[in-house]
């Protein structure tokens, strides 16, 4: 029953609980969630949103934890096709033994298109409503996100050597630009340059990037202290550590994001800190790369914006931020021998709001406010395995899984639905489409596997 002196609104969210994430350390109950044209436009408890508002459509979440969208701060899922292609292998044999000849043999811009709506498909039934991503034929990522509906940040990706998708530093970068040009002004996707690694691209091409980047504004992506090696090497080849280097080339800002920073002194951890540059941890990955562990608690401590990553999905072989977050809580206090080390609230600031503010997008997404775009989770606690529930936060990290997740919703519209035992449905992917794309690239696939 609507009157007058309602207002018509596009949606209404009843949550049972509701971490907003900002304004920090609060769990809301029985609170609504007021959705028009994509953005949230009041959060009120349920019983008043029902006398002020007459929506187009209610869901009522009577099970569920409502929480920001997930955000991947680093992703290639242009190669979620090669998921367990190689495994138990270090850093460096993997990329040049197994990864760097299957993608010289396989890799297309048909390849990245359907690798990439896998991915996608993933990361949206696992509560990802965006991510930062770096991989070749970027146009090809951007359709398939499109067609999830998610919402991305495309890494134009920067190498020397040529590829199926490039030929030289050059190339790649007038390739990426023109590609960028194609979806400027869709308010779902926006563009990084992304030079690979310091071991992959000299200091010439560092400094076009720069130049690139200020005259176009964008963000910067690249991996960044990933393993000792790397290192050594550029101690050997250029008397400095790569985060040097990289201070010393002007690539260090406040729009760079730095995937891995593994193996981090305290100069380097200083430098990251002055220049106000972005991490994405990426736990998973550099667990099973061996490539170590990431020192989060003082990166924290000292001030440095971390946010979430799972890295492709050939070396951490799930693209689920809900992995993430747990292994991260897990192994800060594990290494800092302190159990206060990343708290549950922290591990889902470094999954949302940190993640949003590495991008550039803080005042869209990272958060359940008023004027950011609806970009949603809904997480279902009330199944055997994660009853009872004294503290719905704290489940989130060390109970819950991404099977949990039962709404996902990205501007207001809802992307992907998981009701009761069933699997879930993807507003705009077929599972058929699913299946024929395995059908096609596995057998494929399957000549390059080790
Ligand atoms: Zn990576």
């Amino acid at each position: 029953m609507t009157d007058n002196s309602q207002k018509n609104v596009d949606l209404i969210i009843e949550a049972r609980w509701l971490i907003p994430v900002i304004p920090r350390n609060q769990i809301l109950e029985h609170t609504a969630v007021v959705v028009h044209q994509g953005s949230i436009v009041e959060i009120t408890p349920i019983a008043s949103a029902r006398a002020l508002y007459a929506p187009k459509k209610t869901v009522v979440l009577n099970d569920q934890v409502l929480i920001p969208g997930l955000i991947n701060l680093h992703a290639h899922v242009g190669m979620t096709l090669m998921r367990g292609l190689a495994d138990d292998i270090a850093l460096m044999p993997w990329l040049h033994n197994h990864i760097w000849p299957a993608e010289q043999k396989i890799v297309s811009e048909k390849f990245v298109r359907d690798s990439a709506l896998f991915g996608c498909a993933e990361m949206l039934s696992g509560g990802v409503t965006c991510f930062n991503d770096m991989y070749f034929y970027p146009q090809a990522t951007a359709e398939a996100s499109l067609q999830a509906g998610m919402r991305a940040q495309l890494g134009l990706v920067v190498l020397e050597f040529p590829t199926n998708y490039a030929n030289n530093a050059d190339d790649y970068i007038e390739k990426g630009l023109l590609i960028r040009d194609a979806w400027r002004g869709n308010p779902l996707l926006s563009a990084s340059l992304a030079p690979h690694a310091p071991y992959t691209v000299e200091d010439s091409t560092f400094e076009k990037v720069i130049t690139y980047a200020e005259q176009l504004g964008l963000a910067i992506h690249t991996h960044l202290h990933e393993t000792k090696a790397e290192i050594a090497e550029s101690v050997e080849k250029y008397g400095v550590r790569p985060i040097k280097r990289m201070a010393n080339l002007g690539l260090l800002g406040p729009n760079l994001t730095a995937a891995h920073c593994v193996q981090i002194n305290d100069e380097d951890l200083e430098l990251l800190r002055s220049y106000r540059s972005h991490v994405a941890h990426c736990p998973s990955s550099n667990a099973k790369l061996a490539s170590g562990i990431a020192p989060i608690t003082k990166l924290l401590q000292a001030g440095v914006n971390v946010g979430l990553g799972t890295d492709g999905a050939a070396s951490n072989n799930r693209q689920d931020v809900f992995s993430e977050m747990r292994m991260a809580a897990l192994l800060a206090k594990a290494t800092s021998e302190d159990a206060t080390s990343i708290p549950s609230m922290k591990a889902l600031e470094m999954a949302t709001i940190n993640g949003a503010s590495a991008l550039g997008l803080e005042h869209q997404i990272g958060s359940i406010e008023v004027g950011k775009f609806a970009d949603l989770t809904a997480v279902r606690i009330t199944e055997v395995e994660t009853l009872p529930c004294f503290d719905p936060l704290s489940h989130l990290i060390y109970v819950c899984g991404r099977e949990h997740v039962s709404h996902v919703w990205v501007a207001g519209d809802l992307r992907f639905e998981r009701t009761g035992q069933q699997a879930g449905l993807f507003a705009n992917i077929e599972p058929n489409e699913l299946k024929d794309i395995v059908l096609l690239w596995q057998s494929k696939l399957n000549q390059h596997k080790a």
